[in-house]
């Protein structure tokens, strides 16, 4: 058997140290090309890079007797089977986020504003309140309340300030209870998801609820809009977005 001489050791080492430099500038590389740090694990979700600029719309922290994530923005099974109904005239997306309480239960502004809109036509009856966020440059929507909020257009809000008391779309709080929030543009037409505005930990909020697994998957797009933060802008009166040929789970309303 033949050992290699110390100089032919010496270029061997050198040999692979080139070669691990070369493998760590390629992933580097990849790293700067969008300037986005490649996920160690794809399936996590994205946090958004931003600060978040609202604040969660409850002064209690969620939990069994307070509050907690309902159906989430966007791509969500729920609103696939109702894109031609309920939810068609944005885009067939749940447009808002869902936050199941108690009756009741006090909501606060998500930051400080000016009230646009008290009971406008802004849909998710039976009371709703559009909030201007001229700073901030957008406005929040809240949806299903109890009762009509005492406040009137133009008046200033505080952010963390009690604006409406949560209510319930069947409007006798025996059917399901929760508030409905929107983020829009000032224009109030373009709708955002909530999970990108929220300083909140989004995360921690799905493990509490069933709402982690409840995005519509496009089978010709398997990866698109499947986690809480990618999920599509919509606009008022926009495409159907949603309007998936083949879909898990099934949609055996389609299966003969
Ligand atoms: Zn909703």
């Amino acid at each position: 058997m033949r050992f290699l001489s110390p100089r032919r050791c010496l270029a061997l080492i050198a040999v692979v140290i080139v070669i691990i430099l070369q493998l760590l500038s390629t992933t580097l590389l990849i790293q700067a090309q969008d300037g986005q740090p490649v996920p160690s694990n794809p399936f996590l979700p994205i946090q958004p890079t931003p600060e978040p600029l609202f604040q969660l719309p409850f002064a209690v922290p969620p939990g069994p007797t307070t509050w907690l994530l309902g159906q989430p923005y966007g791509n969500t099974i729920n609103a696939y089977y109702q894109r031609n109904t309920l939810y068609r005239a944005s885009g067939g997306i749940h447009f808002g986020s869902d936050f199941s309480a108690p009756c009741g239960t006090e909501i606060v502004a998500i930051g400080d504003g000016l009230v646009f809109a008290v009971d406008g036509s802004f849909g998710s009856p039976p009371h709703n309140l559009m909030i201007d966020h001229p700073q901030a440059g957008y406005a929040s929507m809240y949806g299903h309340l109890l009762e009509t909020p005492s406040l009137i257009p133009g008046q200033q809000v505080m952010q963390g300030q009690v604006i409406a008391l949560v209510g319930d779309g069947g409007s006798d709080c025996s059917a399901y209870p929760h508030l409905h929030l929107e983020i829009r543009d000032l224009g109030h037409l373009r709708k955002y998801n909530p999970a990108l505005f929220i300083n909140a930990n989004w995360n921690n909020l799905t493990l509490m609820g069933s709402s982690t697994r409840s995005f519509m998957r496009n089978l010709a797009a398997p990866r698109t809009w499947q986690t809480l933060y990618d999920q599509p802008e919509v606009r008022i009166g926009g495409p159907i977005m949603n309007d998936f040929i083949s879909t898990w789970p099934l949609d055996w309303s389609l299966l003969p």
